[in-house]
């Protein structure tokens, strides 16, 4: 299950602590991006910001993205936008991969109510 921050993990109590609820997190963003990096497309096994920290990117899902440890090195703080069209990879499919990701449609952002008894919702989760 994909949710939108680290703490989601614990109020759901899928993980015991931060440590490890971070890392299902991480381990869950990769998993959507099927371990290949957003950008060029091969295999990864990093995090992204998107939005570099440096300029107020923040740790939320719609900003973290599957990227190789090359991709991720060679971003840098730089502006995904000047950056990655810069690039030999650079691939129009991808990128719109990446804007839908960003536009909130990450998996997590839909969030589904379960239904108790007699139909009421009883809880909101995110799938
Ligand atoms: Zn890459």
């Amino acid at each position: 299950m994909l949710l939108s921050k680290p703490s989601e993990y614990l109020y759901e109590m899928l993980a015991s602590n931060y440590s490890k609820a971070r890392k299902m997190w991480k381990k869950n963003i990769k998993e959507a991006w099927k371990y290949k990096c957003a950008y060029c497309g091969e295999r990864a096994d990093t995090i992204d910001h998107i939005h570099p920290q440096a300029h107020g990117g923040q740790s939320d899902l719609t900003n973290m993205i599957c990227c190789c440890e090359d991709c991720n090195k060679n971003k840098g703080h730089e502006s995904v936008e000047i950056w990655y069209f810069q690039q030999e990879f650079f691939q129009q499919e991808r990128w719109e991969a990446i804007e839908l990701w960003k536009a909130e449609l990450a998996p997590a952002q839909r969030k589904r109510y379960i239904r108790g008894r007699g139909g009421i919702p009883t809880k909101c989760i995110v799938l």
